[in-house]
């Protein structure tokens, strides 16, 4: 599906990601622009994708993505990764017109779309299942740095559950290259700004347990982010950290979009399914870690949201 004899004819390619684009996203997705640059050198190749967090300037060629997607080109092939259509965002009428749609994903949620897809849930990321598809001898420095980065971003640095022994052979591959991956991970991925880390400091000071402090759940509202000067892309890891705490199974952390609109990650160690209380709410995601939007006070969202884990963990 990535391999020049299966894109005979091509000439054109977008390649897109979701909204809110996090590590294993924007590191797909470069990764495949920098693959697909060397096995159709021929092709045009435009990559649509929400601003990045400013931490993955450290790819190589980033200022190719274009955030502004006012375009009425019509593509050869639109790849679509680490989603499903719905979650391209203002990229989705791009990915509808293009002639063939190609959807790679790793979300047990996604069921595929567009003309073509390869969904494997099974992956740590999207980015391990890329690397699968490659031609191994085409990989270069900046593509393994590429997906040796959303790999470890998607596995919480090859720690959470989703890490199968063929993650870490990939990664042992993928240093072979040379680049400096402490480096990597600690800036992209461990170092906050001081306000990011206010931020979380607060979240997690305002938290709350329930069910026998086996749920957590705190809010970041958008006065706190103004207070703080800091936005939605500061916001990452909050979830993580609660997650982290000593007895709990399952975290929610939420914060506000809009006039009674919420962002919701949520994560599990397993106990809890929050994939399946993501879809119950329009979202989707993995076991462990799941997202929605959801309208309504905070209360209502937290009373919704609890009413799904209570009867699982009955
Ligand atoms: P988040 O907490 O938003 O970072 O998301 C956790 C996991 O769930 C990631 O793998 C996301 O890609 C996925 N996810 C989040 N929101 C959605 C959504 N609305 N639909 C499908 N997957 C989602
Ligand atoms: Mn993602
Ligand atoms: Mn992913």
């Amino acid at each position: 599906m990535i391999r020049s004899n299966d894109l005979a004819g091509v000439k054109s390619i977008a390649i897109g990601g979701h909204v809110r684009p996090d590590g294993d996203c924007v590191c797909s997705v470069m990764a495949l622009y920098h693959y697909l640059k060397k096995e159709i050198p021929e092709a045009q190749i435009d990559v649509y994708l929400e601003e990045p967090p400013v931490v993955f300037q450290i790819l190589e060629d980033i200022e190719v993505i274009k955030s502004e997607f006012n375009t009425d080109a019509c593509y050869d092939a639109f790849f679509a990764l680490d989603c499903n259509e719905e979650r391209l965002g203002d990229a989705q009428p791009i990915f509808a017109r293009a002639k063939r749609r190609i959807n790679i994903d790793h979300h047990i949620s996604n069921m595929g779309c567009g003309s073509e897809w390869v969904v494997e849930p099974e992956k740590s990321s999207t980015a391990e299942l890329l690397y699968e598809m490659m031609d191994h001898s085409l990989v270069d420095e900046e593509i393994a740095k590429a997906i040796y980065l959303g790999i470890a971003h998607d596995t919480g640095v090859f720690r959470f559950s989703n890490t199968s022994p063929r993650t870490m052979e990939i990664a042992a591959e993928l240093l072979k290259f040379g680049f400096d991956f402490s480096a990597l991970i600690e800036e992209t991925y461990y170092e906050k700004t001081y306000l990011q880390s206010q931020i979380m400091g607060r979240a997690i000071l305002g938290s709350v347990r329930f069910m026998d402090n086996r749920c957590i759940v705190s809010m970041v509202s958008r006065r706190m982010m103004e207070f703080y000067c800091v936005g939605p892309k500061d916001l990452d890891g909050i979830v993580n950290q609660l997650q982290g705490i000593k007895g709990v199974d399952c975290a929610i952390f939420m914060y506000e979009t809009g006039t009674l609109e919420y962002k919701v990650s949520m994560r599990s160690n397993g106990t809890v399914d929050v994939s399946k209380i993501a879809v119950k709410f329009g979202g989707g995601g993995h076991v462990r870690a799941a997202g929605c939007m959801m309208n309504g006070t905070y209360h209502d969202n937290i009373n919704n949201l609890s009413q799904e884990i209570a009867t699982q963990l009955k």
